[in-house]
């Protein structure tokens, strides 16, 4: 049949998602007739005048309907949509597999509306740059516990599948979404949760409710406005679910990674400062309390206030921070920190901002050019006041140091420079401690002692290459670089060593392996870590010391230093080359915080401030980024989900799909060579003893209880009607596909 006359996809598309959300919230329990459903404006809209069309779509709605799942209207419409075009749900299924094709694939999807695409087991996102909506409580239950082709993909099916499994076989699970920037990786996280959340129905209602507001409240602390995204996340969160046996959610434990501290004390041009800064300022401005902080009400704190007036007259003419100290205040009370608490937490927030408002001036003599003060002493006093610690103290701490010599103690005195860097440096150590202490709050008020299964959410920084990149940089692309090895691991590497040994004959991918990079990075005692790590060591080392050392030990292909600038080096990172500014690199590594200002914040009286300065300081170098190595093996005990996500311009706009960019973004994540391997490979390799075990139900008595032998595993698999799969020496080679429908068929027989 030739088709008819085309409606434009997009009007198709509007119209389509209208119709759906309507049949869910309202329509779907009424079931309508196929003479209400003839009325209904979006069939009218459907090819104008051809009503055999109309009846048609009509009929196979109402036929859908009542069998009783919404999911398939979806598909009674994608059906009478291929009259149109064709919607292609993974790209494993296309015939054609090259760049162009899954690249135009994504692009018609997306100006569909369609933002998620499986690539297999994995799930890509585009980032839709607008509000769809698709994540109501009716799209979870949609997406509840049923085969994942009977819905379009949706990232509740992933979060489903996780779940699913996680109960089924007792095993815990991890979710790792990556992309760069502003992909929507923290979109994703937060999705997530609410549909574990909506899954691990606990009965404690009050559990429910906390565990949804510990993302705004530790993203208000961790996130900031940068010139990619005005909710940019600045820390790493790995954030695990915890379940009973049974399913129930019992609580919920968070670790953070790498909180980008220097942002405390300057922003570049554009960004901004953590975002509590400014809800703290704006509540405490709008509810009159700013002198009861020692804020001044003209001018914000410098640490807020890059671009002259800018901040203020957001605070003064929009309520939005407001509203969101009020949201955050209302965050802290739900999850349980107790009124004192979270006055302490103010305290230390707003004693960090006059900290900041803390000058030095040079005291010259003719002997001691060295030498600094404190002209006015109006944000010292402020800063001590908030901190309860003693003014003098506080300014001898800021401008004099001690150095112990052969037993004997000396007081040395600070340059401005010095002085003014140890104030950021305090204010940096105050918040670095103030957040982790929020986070271990958290968990302890959401941790359940009981020992039950877990699903992690691991929500990581994406790459990152700007006009200027630094340590910090540096450290999120080795982030980066190490989860990429993760995906590879996983997807390609353990897959094809095991057709050898198990003397299977399947298509080996190519794939780039980024092994020998991360080599560089952290081997010991030659990778690039180390040697930051020793060259820290050295009081006499300076940046440029630091480069040398690299360019003498780290030869290879990957690492250059560029002519005629002295503090740059560059890495031929997985996801493309990064020219690197070494400078402060040792500072920002040794990330040490002098002696005088810890005996000092010590002596306050503030109980939280005192307990944040009473564990051992010192840590060794880049502790965390080995941390995050530590991470990643306890998610390699858990079984992987991967959730791409993509940015499909850099305007965040929606509907605007650059070629380019997302080309870039397939490339270097491997997403072709996955593709390859999904439709080619045996994404899951199971013992036949593993597999007896978990599935015999499928051919056996309940009583019974068969040996872990080859044949019987081939019993089940003939008795459960798959094909495509493959017996190896000691192990069953499955598809993806395979094990969701294994485990829907246990489900049923159990
Ligand atoms: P990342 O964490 O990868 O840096 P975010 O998750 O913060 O990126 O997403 C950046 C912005 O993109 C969000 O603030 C939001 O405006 C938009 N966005 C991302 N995902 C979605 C989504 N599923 N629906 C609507 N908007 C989204
Ligand atoms: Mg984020």
């Amino acid at each position: 049949n030739p088709p008819p006359t085309l409606l434009h996809p997009e009007k198709w598309c509007r119209g389509f998602n209208h119709f759906i959300s309507q049949c869910l919230i309202k329509d779907f329990e009424k079931r309508p007739s196929v003479t209400h459903l003839l009325e209904h404006p979006f069939i009218k809209q459907v090819h104008g005048k051809d009503m055999s069309l109309q009846k048609q779509l009509a009929e196979l709605i109402q036929e859908q309907q009542q069998l009783g799942s919404v999911a398939k209207t979806r598909y009674c419409t994608s059906y009478s949509s291929n009259i149109y075009y064709s919607l292609d749900d993974d790209l494993v299924n296309l015939e054609v597999l090259d760049e162009d094709t899954i690249i135009h694939q994504l692009q018609k999807r997306y100006a569909d509306f369609q933002i998620y695409t499986y690539v297999g087991d994995i799930l890509i996102a585009l980032n839709p740059f607008q509000n769809l909506s698709i994540y109501s409580p009716q799209f979870s239950k949609l997406y509840h516990g049923v085969k994942r082709s009977s819905n379009p993909p949706h990232i509740f099916a992933s979060a489903d599948a996780a779940y699913q499994s996680m109960v089924t076989f007792s095993k815990d699970q991890c979710i790792i979404i990556s992309g760069e920037s502003g992909a929507g990786k923290t979109e994703s996280a937060h999705l997530i949760v609410q549909h574990l959340t909506f899954l691990g129905k606990a009965n404690n209602r009050a559990l429910r409710e906390k565990i949804l507001q510990v993302n705004p409240l530790v993203e208000a602390f961790g996130n900031a406005c940068t010139a990619i995204n005005d909710n940019s996340s600045r820390f790493g969160k790995y954030l695990e679910m915890m379940f009973t046996p049974t399913g129930a959610v019992m609580g919920a434990k968070i670790s953070e990674y790498l909180l980008e501290k220097s942002r405390v004390i300057k922003q570049a041009v554009g960004e901004k400062n953590f975002h509590i800064f400014y809800y703290i300022y704006a509540g405490l401005y709008h509810q009159k309390k700013l002198s009861e902080y020692r804020l001044p009400d003209k001018k914000p704190p410098r640490y807020i206030d890059n671009e002259t007036g800018r901040v203020m007259h957001d605070i003064v003419t929009k309520d939005s921070y407001g509203r969101q100290f009020e949201a955050i205040q209302h965050c802290f009370r739900i999850i349980g920190f107790t009124d004192e608490e979270v006055y302490s937490v103010y305290r230390i927030l707003t004693g960090i901002l006059n900290t900041g408002n803390i000058e030095f001036a040079a005291i010259s003599s003719q002997h001691q050019t060295d030498k600094s003060e404190v002209p006015d002493p109006e944000a010292l006093d402020n800063a001590a006041a908030l901190l309860s610690i003693g003014s003098e103290e506080l300014q001898e701490a800021l401008t004099s140091h001690c150095v112990v010599t052969r037993g004997e103690t000396i007081i040395r005195t600070n340059t401005v420079d010095k002085a003014a860097d140890v104030r950021d440096a305090m204010s940096k150590a105050l918040y670095g401690r103030l957040f982790s202490w929020i986070v271990n709050r958290i968990n302890t008020l959401l941790h359940n002692a009981e020992s039950g299964m877990n699903v992690g959410i691991l929500d990581i920084f994406g790459f990152e290459n700007f006009a200027r990149n630094s340590f910090e940089q540096l450290c999120i692309n080795i982030a980066n670089e190490q989860i990429q090895f993760y995906f590879n691991q996983h997807i390609f590497a353990l897959e094809q060593m095991e057709y050898q040994s198990e003397g299977i004959d399947a298509a080996t991918v190519e794939y780039e392996d980024n092994r020998p990079l991360l080599d560089m990075f952290l081997q010991k005692p030659m990778g690039l870590l180390s040697l930051l790590d020793e060259e820290s060591r050295f009081p006499q080392a300076t940046d440029l010391t630091l480069v040398d050392k690299f360019e003498d030990n780290l030869r290879c292909k990957y690492f250059w230093r560029p002519k005629g600038v002295e503090l740059s080096f560059g890495i031929q990172h997985y996801a493309g080359k990064v020219l690197y500014d070494a400078s402060a690199f040792l500072e920002k590594n040794r990330d040490t915080l002098p002696a005088d200002i810890v005996v000092v914040l010590r002596t306050s009286e503030n109980k939280l401030l005192q307990q944040l300065f009473s564990s051992p300081l010192t840590k060794t170098g880049t502790f965390c980024t080995y941390s995050l190595m530590d991470l990643l093996s306890k998610m390699v005990v858990g079984q992987p989900h991967f959730i791409r996500c993509i940015k499909p311009n850099d305007d965040r706009e929606a509907l605007m799909f650059s070629h380019e960019r997302v080309l870039l973004q397939l490339r270097y994540t491997g997403i072709l060579e996955t593709v390859k391997i999904r439709q080619k490979g045996y994404s899951h390799r199971i013992l036949f003893e593993e597999f007896v075990k978990r599935y015999y139900y499928l051919a056996f008595k309940a009583h019974e209880t068969p040996l872990g032998s080859r044949e019987n595993c081939l019993a089940i698999l003939e008795k459960s009607k798959l094909d495509n799969w493959i017996l190896g020496k000691t192990k069953v080679f499955l598809k993806y596909y395979h094990i969701e429908q294994l485990n829907l068929f246990l489900r049923e027989v159990m």
